[in-house]
């Protein structure tokens, strides 16, 4: 792709992070955009120094104070939201905002979109299947999701982030493209963002114990985040008149058990290391798998980097992590 201009909200994020970092190293220019109600001033600062980089803090449910004239006049060709909140302790801490920025947030994007003559991206989940009662989960599963449980405020902001999307692209003829991200993790996650893949790493650095909620029988697929990068940039390069509109799952179809996931953690940090039980959060999905043909058809993509090889990487990253600490 030539240098392009593009606007990210959510860039202070983890998946933000390694967005800005690749478009960079791209030669395009970032307009990072975040509030850092989950995200983390170091991952502004990462950037702060390179000539391509921008940042506007601000909550984008109450607009996007992106001005053109002050930026050197530059039109955008790209807006990227992925700012909300994304592990469910902290939208669990904050449903509201959690669901206004997949609503007003979400909407003030698709306008400066618009505006712009940009093309639009939507950082959906696979959230939006809830409970999957079809496995594993292809693009035209609608889903399974209980609408005002615990993870509604999350799952129903999503759903309702694509339905908007959908309406401007129909409704106003916005290039719109939205992709379903399966579970991401990497460096630059919050050590206490109380994920698995952080709580577990951290548990384990630490000398455990590692906490596994219910029987660890549920399921899900991982994903190394660089993997995620590498097919947003394809879909991104999609000419217009060659782009889906539909949503596109990104993820790794390797599937483990939550036991199994831990076991491997285990063994990358402390063999010895115990493993205890604790309650299962309510409404939390039994299983969790992309299909994604789409994608391989769509844009030759598929995930390249197994489940060890990223750990390896992301255990040695928290390491650091917590030796300078
Ligand atoms: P994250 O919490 O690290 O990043 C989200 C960023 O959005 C944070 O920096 C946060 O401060 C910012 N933000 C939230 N609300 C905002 C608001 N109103 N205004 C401005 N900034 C705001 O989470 P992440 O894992 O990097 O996720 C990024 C996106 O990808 C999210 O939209 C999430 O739903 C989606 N996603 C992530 C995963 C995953 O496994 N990481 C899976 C599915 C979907
Ligand atoms: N989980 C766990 N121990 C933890 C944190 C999470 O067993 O310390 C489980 C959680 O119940 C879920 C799975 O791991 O079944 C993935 O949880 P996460 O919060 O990472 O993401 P989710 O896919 O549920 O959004």
């Amino acid at each position: 792709m030539a240098p392009k201009n593009i606007l990210l909200t959510g860039s202070a994020g983890f998946v933000g992070s390694h967005l800005t970092e690749r478009f960079l190293a791209d030669g395009h220019t970032v307009i990072g955009v975040d509030n850092y109600i989950s995200g983390q001033p170091a991952n502004t600062a990462l950037f702060a120094n390179h000539p391509n980089f921008k940042f506007i803090q601000a909550d984008v449910s109450e607009g996007i104070p992106y001005k053109a004239a002050a930026f050197d006049g530059q039109t955008l060709d790209f807006v990227l939201h992925f700012a909300s909140p994304a592990s469910p302790p902290h939208y669990q801490q904050f449903p509201i905002k959690t669901l206004m920025v997949g609503a007003q947030g979400t909407q003030n994007a698709l306008e400066l979109a618009h505006a712009h003559g940009a093309t639009f991206l939507l950082a959906s989940t696979s959230e939006v299947y809830g409970d999957p009662q079809v496995h594993p989960q292809p693009e035209s599963y609608w889903g399974h999701v209980n609408p005002n449980g615990l993870r509604s405020c999350y799952d129903e902001a999503k759903r309702y982030a694509e339905a908007i999307t959908f309406a401007y692209h129909r409704h106003h003829g916005v290039d719109t493209r939205v992709i379903r991200i399966f579970n991401t993790y990497g460096p630059r996650m919050r050590p206490d963002d109380g994920r698995v893949v952080t709580n577990l790493v951290m548990q384990a650095l630490a000398g455990g114990p590692l906490t596994v909620y219910g029987d660890g029988q549920q399921t899900r697929s991982f994903q190394y985040v660089t993997d995620l990068v590498g097919g947003i940039v394809a879909l991104m390069g999609l000419p217009e008149s060659e782009a889906v509109h539909g949503p596109v799952n990104l993820g790794n179809p390797d599937e483990y058990t939550i036991l199994e996931f831990a076991q491997v953690i285990r063994e990358l940090i402390e063999p010895g290391l115990e493993i205890i039980h604790e309650p299962l959060p309510a409404d939390d999905p039994r299983q969790r798998k992309p299909d994604i043909s789409r994608a391989r058809e769509l844009l030759g993509w598929a995930p390249g980097v197994d489940l060890r090889a990223g750990l390896t990487r992301t255990v040695e990253s928290f390491r650091q992590q917590v030796l300078q600490a």
